[in-house]
């Protein structure tokens, strides 16, 4: 029997309507969310998201800037520009757009980012609470893959559940925030890049959450039948005919489709539960980034209950 998809723009439009109204709330309060992306030099990666995010925060009422500094910014002046917009109290929230020009150490700057506003939860003090088991302004990918699993429904204690993919942004915030005891404690493993038998562990998972950013990684005679995956994989990968030539599309360039980690097709005859890609994930991401925004705006609306910044 085929799985049940886990729509993310499903998940996401309800988060939405919550969202609207804390905004509604805030901009009452006198603290209207303003989102502030900071990039540095040029790069056609980051124009992509930086459309995203303008899209979705003119969708909610959120106040959004780009500030673009130079390519030939350089690592204090940036440090100094973050410190200001931290002191600025109408900025409720700040990005840091990546790729960063070479010789900016990008660490030292995500570390000066005030914890407040630091929408993408990638601050140490962020990632910390993690530890505690305290969600707050966490790393929106992660927490996304965590919001959707959470909308199955499926029973998590005394699960397995295995997380492929360790890195920085997704692999580790998901684990911990897998083992917080809010999410009901399954046993979490995590794999990675030296994890000897891979199939090994996904084979025995109840729930794979996915995040490398290889397509097919995961083959459907490596999970067992009934399981939960979260495919948090984006892959840009060429679109083929049954002879397996490229199709080619109106410009005669070969035509590309976005797929995940998992072969979808396959798995999903064997899961119970599966995220697509596209519409996964990826929808909720940008969701939880407004959420992570809100929330860093009603932190300064309760300090500025004694002392409104704004008339
Ligand atoms: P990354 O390159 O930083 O980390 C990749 C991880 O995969 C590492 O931990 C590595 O050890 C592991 N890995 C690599 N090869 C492996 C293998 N053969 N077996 C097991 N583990 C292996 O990538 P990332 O930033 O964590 O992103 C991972 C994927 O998630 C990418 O496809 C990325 O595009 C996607 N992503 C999606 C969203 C979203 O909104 N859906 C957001 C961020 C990242």
């Amino acid at each position: 029997m085929a799985a049940t998809l886990l729509q993310g723009d499903t998940l996401a439009s309800e988060i939405k309507q919550t969202l609207k109204k804390h905004i509604k709330d805030l901009k009452a309060k006198g603290v209207p969310p303003h989102l502030v992306a900071v990039q540095v030099g040029e790069s056609a990666a980051a124009k992509v998201y930086l459309r995203q995010q303008q899209k979705a925060c003119e969708e909610m009422g959120i106040e959004y800037e780009v500030r673009q500094l130079p390519e030939s910014t350089t690592q204090q002046k940036l440090l100094d520009f973050i410190e200001q917009l931290n002191e600025d109290n109408s900025v409720t929230g700040i990005i840091l757009m990546m790729p960063l020009p070479q010789g900016i150490d990008a660490r030292q700057v995500q570390v000066t980012i005030s914890p407040d506003k630091d929408v993408e939860g990638m601050h140490p003090a962020n990632m910390g609470r993690l530890v505690y088991g305290e969600m707050g302004l966490s790393p929106c990918t992660a927490r996304a893959a965590v919001e959707l699993l959470k909308s199955s429904g499926v029973e998590l204690k005394g699960k397995e559940l295995v997380v492929v993919g360790h890195s920085e942004i997704v692999g580790k915030p998901l684990a911990l925030m897998l083992l917080a005891s809010l999410m009901e404690s399954p046993t979490v493993t995590v794999c990675h890049i030296a994890t000897k038998d891979l199939a090994f562990h996904t084979k025995r998972a109840d729930i794979l959450m996915v995040a490398v950013g290889k397509p097919g990684l995961i083959q459907a005679d490596m999970v067992k039948d009934g399981v939960v995956v979260i495919d948090i994989g984006i892959n840009r990968v060429p679109v083929t005919d049954e002879k397996g030539n490229p199709v080619l599309n109106e410009k005669g360039k070969p035509k590309k489709k976005t797929v995940g980690d998992v072969d979808f097709e396959a798995i999903k005859e064997k899961a119970g539960f599966i995220t697509p890609v596209p519409g996964g994930v990826g929808p909720m991401t940008t969701m939880m980034l407004l959420h992570n925004t809100v929330e860093a705006a009603e932190k300064v609306a309760a300090q500025s209950k004694k002392k409104p910044h704004r008339t």
